[in-house]
């Protein structure tokens, strides 16, 4: 299958590796540089934006990441991981850097603290017509979509909760976590669809 790497300095990579694993992928940690060469596609999962951050430019991956998703890598990030993709982020912490790629402003925590979190039914036309069961942990809200980005799902006020740009997808919600397959099937289609075309 499609060589995918899950982003696996903090928060839920091993959740994302099940699932890509289940769907067919041959699935690699990343947490060195050198560990971005082996792979076809990139998800940056859950957990917290600010440390990931931290970590990421520690590590020297920021860089090389960057660099990465200008080329056009396939990236998909939940919630923390949407925050890393964003061109802008509100509520960051001072100093708190994203990698890029998205033309849409997020804000992060935008709906309460970690006791606030809730589960909904999405309807996202992209994945077909059965609902998508969300589930949100200090998520982040999709505040602004840029013309360069598209949105995937709202939440009932309207407010988006994913989006794509070419070979990015981000969503606010966690899909590794319920069961919930289709953000990464749709994810790997366009793994597959780059490693034809490049
Ligand atoms: N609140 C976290 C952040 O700002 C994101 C929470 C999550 O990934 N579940 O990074």
């Amino acid at each position: 299958g499609p060589r995918v790497g899950v982003l696996a300095l903090q928060g839920d990579f091993r959740e994302h590796a099940h699932v890509l694993t289940k769907l067919g992928a041959s699935v690699s940690l990343v947490r060195r540089p050198a560990e971005l060469d082996a792979i076809e596609g990139l998800v940056i999962p859950g957990g917290e934006s600010t440390v990931m951050d931290k970590l990421s430019r520690a590590y020297g991956l920021a860089e090389p990441l960057k660099a990465a998703i200008t080329a056009g890598l396939p990236v998909y990030g939940t919630c923390a991981g949407l925050i890393m993709l964003a061109d802008s982020v509100l509520d960051a912490i001072a100093g708190q850097q994203s990698l890029g790629g998205l033309d849409v402003v997020v804000r992060r925590n935008a709906f309460g603290s970690q006791n606030q979190s809730f589960e909904t039914d999405l309807d996202v036309p992209a994945l077909g017509d059965a609902p998508v069961h969300a589930v949100f942990i200090r998520g982040p809200v999709v505040e602004s979509v840029g013309p360069s980005a598209t949105a995937l799902a709202t939440i009932s006020d309207g407010r988006v909760v994913a989006v794509e740009q070419g070979n990015l997808l981000g969503t606010s919600f966690h899909p590794e976590i319920n069961g919930e397959y289709r953000f990464h099937k749709y994810f790997l289609a366009k793994v597959r669809a780059a490693a034809t075309t490049a």
